[in-house]
């Protein structure tokens, strides 16, 4: 006997972001507006409290909002201030170029700029003020299938699309760091839905998992992520605009790397700063945490900081590939939402508006299947035929090739870009030619010849000063991120003697360089090599790991319940 407890829903929701609070949200307008028996729904949160592990730039767009909620501002949404200036700058290590014309993909004129952690927290009120239950601190685990249709089993044929989804299994509690149960151990939880609506994140554990065993990404070009890393600055008063927001491109960046910095002017002499790197890179020595510490030292940004104090840190994974990496977003009892699918517009940098708006979708899909009682795989392409009839197709299908468009330079990006308003996004090989982003970083004797750096170094060093500058661990202090210590590590690496070996020699351990939070570490191992430490504590939930890492050994799993960043502000 294990003791497993279950519970049994009409439909769980996984992951209380945008897109899971906006599809709780809409089931409950269902319910209201057309009656019957009240359907049992739940929202299950990773993080100790909703809103804790959200980060974004964050500009909304707020179409999404004002359709789900129309009354938004009655219902006080906290919407930090309206954007009224933009400003976008070509950056070059010590000055800067304005763009005379902002193009239209920035112009952010009828946008809002947020707090996503307060956004969430605020839609979480309105979730539970409609009786709709939401579980925080529970991360869940593994996806459950039912048995009849191949539970567990690897498909013995083609892509196994006949697997039905009926749930998940939240992680058990009370299992110490060598795997053993301590007195406090709790089994997991598996929670049995009719239909469960995918709604956790980019590189979500459980959407990568569910993608893989059903095969839902055949056929789709391969996912391109980029990091983003952010901080909330109090500044003196008077050094920034609230409403105001300047993009860069540019330094610190190199010409064959995809992102941008940003900067955005809060009220109350608050200001969000960041950098978006692609994770597409060809340098294996590349430091997007370093990259972030110049943008800051550069004049266009440290004008604005100096004097201010940090207040928060944070990082995150983007999805920036587009409309064809899009997996199947349904499946026999299940639907994929928001980031977790990659709904994004990286031309844009804008993704809640539509990670709402797909939550709200797959919640009209699930309130109607559920009630007719029809919730096969055929029945909830209903989904997908709504995304396609939405704005979200009319907004990323003429940007469908954009981001592929910077695999050949920023410049060669910008111009395609550029031309897509014209085009409608087409050129002649459409879809362009798509590589994952971990395939393109490139080894360390190929891309640095003879010149091949120590993995130890910094190829382009910052200078820490404490004051614009921090180093890794200061800004995880600044993360509020929390583990509990005696847990086995959330990081796996399958074969960590690969890191001390192929790894060091091939690449460099870029694993050291892309986390933002120094969790991975190579120390001596005693007989004069190296060896990997993992230092899962730190973690902050960016994922940018299980993306890069170019073995494809690292996995994230989530830590016991309610660990990680509490990114209040943010
Ligand atoms: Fe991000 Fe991975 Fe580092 Fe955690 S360990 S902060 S998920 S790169």
């Amino acid at each position: 006997m294990s003791g497993r407890e279950t519970l049994e829903l009409d439909v769980l929701i996984v992951g209380g972001g945008p897109a899971g609070m906006s599809a709780a949200l809409r089931i409950a307008q269902l319910q209201r507006e057309r009656g019957g028996e009240p359907l049992a729904i739940a929202v299950l949160e990773k993080a100790r409290e909703a809103g804790a592990h959200m980060l974004s730039g964050a500009v909304l767009d707020p179409s999404t909002l004002k359709d789900l909620i129309p009354d938004f501002k009655e219902k006080g949404a906290p919407l930090a201030t309206a954007v009224h200036r933009d400003d976008i700058y070509f950056l070059t290590r010590t000055s800067k170029i304005r763009l005379p014309i902002t193009p239209p993909f920035f112009r952010n004129h009828g946008n809002y700029l947020i707090s996503l952690n307060r956004f969430v927290k605020w839609l979480a009120g309105l979730v539970e003020a409609e009786g709709i239950d939401i579980f925080t601190g529970f991360p869940a685990t593994e996806v459950l299938y039912d048995p009849s249709t191949g539970s567990g089993q690897a498909p013995s044929t083609g892509s196994g699309q006949a697997a039905r989804v009926v749930g998940v299994r939240t992680g058990d509690r009370g299992i110490d760091k060598h795997g053993q149960k301590k007195s406090t151990f709790e089994p997991g939880v598996d929670i049995r839905a009719k239909v469960t609506i995918f709604c956790d994140g980019v590189r979500g554990n459980l959407t990568k998992a569910l993608v893989r065993r059903l095969g839902l990404d055949d056929g789709k070009s391969p996912s391109v992520y980029a990091i983003g890393i952010k901080e909330l600055w109090e500044v003196p008063p008077g050094r920034s605009e609230p409403g105001r927001v300047v993009h860069t491109m540019g330094y610190p960046l190199k010409m064959e790397e995809f992102g941008g910095g940003f900067m955005y002017g809060l009220p109350d002499n608050f200001v969000a700063v960041g950098l978006v790197a692609g994770l597409d890179y060809k340098d294996p020595m590349f430091d997007p945490h370093v990259a972030f510490q110049h943008l800051k030292r550069h004049p266009v940004i440290a004008s604005v900081l100096e004097g201010g104090t940090l207040v928060r840190y944070g990082a995150k994974a983007l999805p920036e590939g587009g409309w064809y990496t899009i997996p199947k977003t349904y499946a026999s009892g299940a639907l994929i939402a928001g980031d977790a699918a990659g709904f994004m517009n990286s031309a844009r940098l804008k993704g809640i508006h539509l990670a709402m708006r797909t939550g709200m979708l797959a919640a009209e899909t699930a309130f109607e299947a559920v009630r007719t009682g029809e919730t096969s795989e055929a029945a909830l392409k209903a989904y997908d035929d709504r995304i396609q009839a939405s704005a979200v197709r009319k907004e990323l299908y003429p940007v469908r090739n954009v981001h592929q468009a910077f695999g050949y330079g920023t410049l060669a990006g910008a111009a395609f870009t550029g031309l897509s308003i014209v085009t409608g996004g087409g050129w002649f090989k459409d879809p362009l030619p798509a590589h994952g982003g971990w395939t393109r970083i490139a080894r360390l004797a190929a891309y640095y010849k003879d010149a091949r750096p120590d993995p130890e170094s910094i190829v382009n060093p910052v200078k820490i000063d404490r004051e614009l500058t921090f180093d890794r661990l200061t800004g995880v202090h600044y993360s509020g991120t929390r583990h509990p210590e005696d847990q086995p590590s959330h990081l796996i690496v399958h074969d960590a003697s690969i890191c001390a070996t192929r790894c060091r020699e091939e690449y460099g351990n870029p694993c050291i360089r892309f986390c933002p939070a120094n969790v991975y570490e190579m120390v001596d191992a005693g007989d004069g090599t190296k060896k990997l430490q993992i230092n899962a504590s730190n973690c902050v939930h960016c994922k940018t790991c299980d993306i890069m890492d170019p073995y494809q050994i690292i996995d994230w799993v989530p830590p016991e319940g309610g660990g990680g960043p509490q990114y209040e502000g943010m």
